[in-house]
């Protein structure tokens, strides 16, 4: 019998905000060291309340409206119930009855074709923290910096048709949301729980369905599903085993996926609105406020870097990065043609950067500093060989350029082979100037010497200039 895959996602996404979800303490880049970022009330101690963050309900509007979806007027936050070291409260602050977002869809591409995913909703929620295993032997510690940094969970339909898919939707989820600045996505801050069934090709029923939970690595998350796939199809084909819904986890040692625990209902987690916070209430005007204040997505992007003349492969480079993008972009209103911008940072620092070995995500040189660069090579202040070494030194070292090429001695001063080139660019430039030079007007060097010092903006050896040029003028 032939069957058809049948996957639905609910995907954990860390928001980037500056502080966490409930209280006042650092979002979650900002943590260094185990338990540096905690305050009495994100561990739970007694007396204190809650109070929302209003930037992370408006991260959560904008993956909503990304994502299509309708935006509640009415959102409360409800406690979930249950006890585990990582969670100090021994509840969950998340939304059950009136989550934020509901309804939505988003398009999947892959090498079949293009399908449109729904999502069921959105809701939002702490995080808990972290419990490590390994550090000493016979203990575990837990670390509660993690613990109400602000999470959305993204709930799909049963949409999905295959791994493939899957990936495509969660590559998509990945770079859309780090070109918003809605989440950096790094590992372990996107993590998935993935509910996959089978049934007979043409049923419209739903099989019995496994959930894998808590999976961050896309790798893993493809060979989870396969490895689920080939289990329910021979539970179904040869009665292998009964299959029984419930909860599983994948080994990526054994390259296989073992039961967890079997029951587990909404019931279970006596979920009831908590009295500790305010309904929030989303109306129109704070909608379109935030819509407004979205950034373009990174097809859009592209779209425009395209129109303006950059090629294909530059666009798509630069579009992995929402940084990178406002780089060039600031070099553009600073005067800098797009494509030479476009070439500094995907010929000139991408040098640097493989040299290091870093990537363009790891690029981090002010604009400024950009901007002075690339003048000093325009202004032939310095030649181009010795911009690189410049950029080179921010780079690495976030030196000042200005400074820098002074104290390196790399100006243009005796630079005798662009002082060449310009001496050869002025003469042909002035025909009339030569003519009256070898006519005996003596006059015109000092006119041609002028022409040249303006192309050097002052920055040439007189003494070598003079030379050049008298070697030109009399051959
Ligand atoms: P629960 O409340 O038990 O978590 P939901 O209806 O919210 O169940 O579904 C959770 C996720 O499981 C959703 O992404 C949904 O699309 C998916 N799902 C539900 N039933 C199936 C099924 N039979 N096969 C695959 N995925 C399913
Ligand atoms: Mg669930
Ligand atoms: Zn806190």
């Amino acid at each position: 019998m032939k069957y058809e895959v049948v996957i639905g996602l609910e995907t954990h996404v860390e928001l980037d905000t500056k502080s966490k979800i409930f209280c006042s303490c650092g979002g979650h880049s900002e943590h260094v060291e185990p338990n540096d970022c905690v305050c009495p009330a994100c561990c739970g101690m007694p007396g204190m309340l809650p109070v929302t963050n209003k930037k992370a309900v408006e991260k959560a509007i904008m993956a909503g409206l990304m994502l299509n979806c309708k935006i509640n007027e009415y959102v409360t936050f409800d406690k979930k119930s249950y006890y585990y070291p990582d969670l100090p409260g021994a509840y969950q602050i998340t939304q059950w009855f009136h989550p934020i977002c509901v309804e939505g869809s988003v398009e999947v591409t892959t090498k079949d074709g293009t399908r449109t995913i729904g999502i069921k909703q959105i809701h939002m929620e702490e995080d808990a923290g972290k419990l490590v295993h390994d550090e000493w032997s016979d203990t575990t510690l837990v670390d509660y910096n993690r613990t109400s940094v602000p999470l959305i969970e993204i709930v799909t339909k049963p949409d999905f048709r295959s791994s493939a898919e899957v990936l495509a939707y969660l590559e998509t989820l990945k770079a859309n949301f780090r070109f918003a600045g809605i989440s950096e996505c790094e590992e372990g801050a996107m993590r998935c729980d993935v509910n996959i069934s089978v049934r007979p090709q043409g049923s419209t029923e739903l099989g019995v369905r496994t959930e894998i939970k808590n999976m961050s690595s896309f790798a893993a998350i493809e060979k989870a599903i396969e490895f689920e796939i080939a289990r329910h199809i021979d539970a179904n084909e040869r009665q292998t085993e009964v299959l029984v819904q419930g909860t599983r986890r994948w080994d990526d040692d054994k390259k296989r996926t073992f039961p967890m625990r079997n029951k587990e209902t909404a019931a279970d987690y006596r979920y009831f609105p908590d009295p500790n916070l305010m309904p929030i209430i989303i109306d129109e005007k704070w909608v379109e406020s935030v819509r407004a204040s979205m950034y373009m997505t990174p097809q859009e992007k592209k779209q425009e870097y395209l129109e303006k003349g950059l090629l294909e492969s530059e666009a798509d480079t630069l579009i992995v990065e929402r940084k990178v993008c406002d780089l060039l972009d600031k070099l553009v209103e600073n005067g800098i043609d797009l494509k030479e911008g476009a070439t500094w940072i995907l010929t000139d620092c991408m040098s640097v950067l493989r040299r290091l070995g870093k990537t363009l995500a790891d690029l981090k040189i002010s604009a400024e500093k950009l901007i002075t660069i690339i003048n000093l090579v325009k202004e032939n202040t310095v030649n181009r060989s010795a911009g690189k070494k410049i950029l080179s030194a921010v780079i690495e070292k976030d030196v000042d350029p200005i400074a820098y090429y002074k104290e390196q001695g790399l100006d243009s001063q005796g630079d005798t082979g662009l002082i060449e080139q310009i001496v050869r660019k002025v003469i042909d430039n002035n025909p009339n100037a030569v003519k009256d030079y070898k006519e005996g007007k003596t006059k015109a060097v000092g006119f041609l010497f002028g022409m040249i010092m303006r192309e050097l903006r002052g920055n040439g050896d007189p003494q070598v200039i003079n030379q050049i040029l008298t070697k030109y003028l009399n051959q």
